[in-house]
């Protein structure tokens, strides 16, 4: 495993800022519809704890799904040289996203593996990656896919493996109700989709202890 120190974070953070994408919350209009879901409910939406509700709610939404105007092209757009091409693997990265079923929360942590061709991205983007991605209305084998595709696309690397590990709220609140289980999705592309022994090396610094 080699380590990386993300030199580059500062300055690539702040043009990711500046080059995020127009607004796609229509926050008058989500108001309206929470408060039209409210009456649906049989709730006084005038009361005077849910008074504020809609437009907490609206911000809210706004702020969950702000990952659709980050382009995550941009989190890996600035790669360095480094000669040594062994695995980078980046365990534990912790996400909340949207099930889209059912506009819960799913939430748990993503682990990231790659293969470099003498370039290399910082830890941090690879983080930003997946956040990027897990805020959005999704589903937990999309998300990591879709991971999973943008470090192939991005970084021109040998192999990338990407394993998800979430609990779902609507797994936990209704339907079956199995608080305790938890969902494993896994996505392999380049080397890692053919080489067992590869993929086997990464599975096993997840399970491997002092984690
Ligand atoms: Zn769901």
């Amino acid at each position: 495993m080699i380590a990386i120190l993300d030199s580059h974070a500062h300055d690539h953070e702040l043009e990711a800022c500046e080059r995020l994408q127009p607004e796609v919350v229509d926050l008058p209009r989500a108001r309206a519809a929470v408060r039209e879901l409210l009456l649906a409910l049989g709730e006084d939406p005038d009361r005077e704890g849910l008074r504020d509700t809609p437009s907490r709610v609206a911000r809210m939404y706004r702020e969950v799904l702000a990952g659709r105007q980050v382009d995550p092209a941009l989190h890996l757009a600035r790669t360095f040289d480094e000669a040594a091409s062994g695995l980078v693997l980046l365990r534990d990265i912790r996400f909340s996203s949207l099930c889209e079923h059912h506009m819960l929360p799913f939430v748990g942590r993503a682990h990231v593996a790659y293969l470099p061709e003498g370039r290399v991205v910082g830890l941090s983007k690879l983080a930003r990656t997946v956040e990027t991605f897990a805020r959005r209305l999704q589903v937990q084998e999309r998300l990591t896919a879709q991971v999973a595709d943008a470090l192939v696309d991005n970084l021109g690397t040998r192999g990338v493996l990407v394993v998800v590990e979430s609990e779902h709220f609507c797994m936990r609140v209704r339907g079956t109700n199995q608080p305790e289980s938890t969902m494993v999705t896994m996505a392999a592309r380049g080397l890692y989709e053919t080489d067992d022994a590869a993929r086997r090396e990464v599975l096993s610094l997840l399970r491997a202890p002092g984690r």
